[in-house]
């Protein structure tokens, strides 16, 4: 179990209710440029580097997808050659043996089930092999058709410091937001709390002192 922050949050600042408009308000201000940071040109790739990004980083991901994405471009082209070449292919995101099966079972599903297209609820979503709900949200929030609240481990740790749900599990904790967060905002809230996350609120050595939201946060520490 990741560590929680959830005790950190003890001042009393009003309602999350009341709090969630300028929360979200104030992040998409201080975080105009906040966007998904995987590099894509097709649903397809969009899907491929989800995939890809399980237990690595976006800057890992987008390095191997360079390359990558001038040799497949069509499910079938995954198909089309050996599995060991696609696990070379895309090795250097880790996990590679597990991915390239993953990722030609669903290029397969993608063209006997689907007509080759990326399909868009996470109902579908989550059927194709090795994608798992998170990976389905991501997809599905990126082709404009948010049907959930991404949570990694900067949306948990923001989401328990600004008090908005006091749970630890993932699924519980995007249960709290989706009741939260304006439907309209499920798609760019991850991404504004992932950069607040970066850039300020970091998770050993959070800046209050420079944060946009610290009157709204029950964990500020100015
Ligand atoms: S950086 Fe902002 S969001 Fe994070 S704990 Fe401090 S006041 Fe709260």
């Amino acid at each position: 179990m990741p560590r929680s922050y959830v005790h950190e949050a003890r001042r009393r600042v009003g309602p999350k209710k009341e709090r969630i408009r300028p929360i979200i308000e104030r992040l998409a201000v201080e975080h105009a440029d906040a966007t998904i940071a995987l590099t894509f040109r097709s649903e397809l790739e969009l899907l491929v580097s989800v995939m890809l990004s399980a237990q690595t980083t976006d800057v890992n991901v987008n390095r191997v997808t360079a390359t990558l994405f001038e040799k497949y471009h069509a499910p079938g082209d995954y198909l089309a050659v050996a599995l060991e070449e696609l696990e070379r292919d895309i090795f250097a995101t880790g996990f590679f043996r597990q991915k390239a099966r993953s990722i030609r079972g669903t290029m397969r599903m993608l063209l006997e089930e689907f007509d080759g297209e990326v399909p868009r609820t996470l109902e579908e979503l989550t059927r194709l092999p090795g994608v798992a709900r998170k990976t389905a949200n991501v997809v599905a929030a990126e082709l404009g058709h948010a049907q959930g609240i991404v949570v990694d481990t900067h949306v948990r740790r923001l989401s328990q410091r600004l008090r908005l749900t006091k749970q630890e599990d993932p699924v519980k904790i995007e249960r709290d937001l989706v009741k939260l967060v304006p439907r309209d905002d499920w798609a760019r809230f991850p991404h504004l709390l992932i950069w607040h996350g970066r850039r300020v609120c970091d998770a050993r050595r959070p800046r209050c002192e420079d944060c946009v939201v610290n009157d709204l946060c029950p964990s500020s520490r100015v």
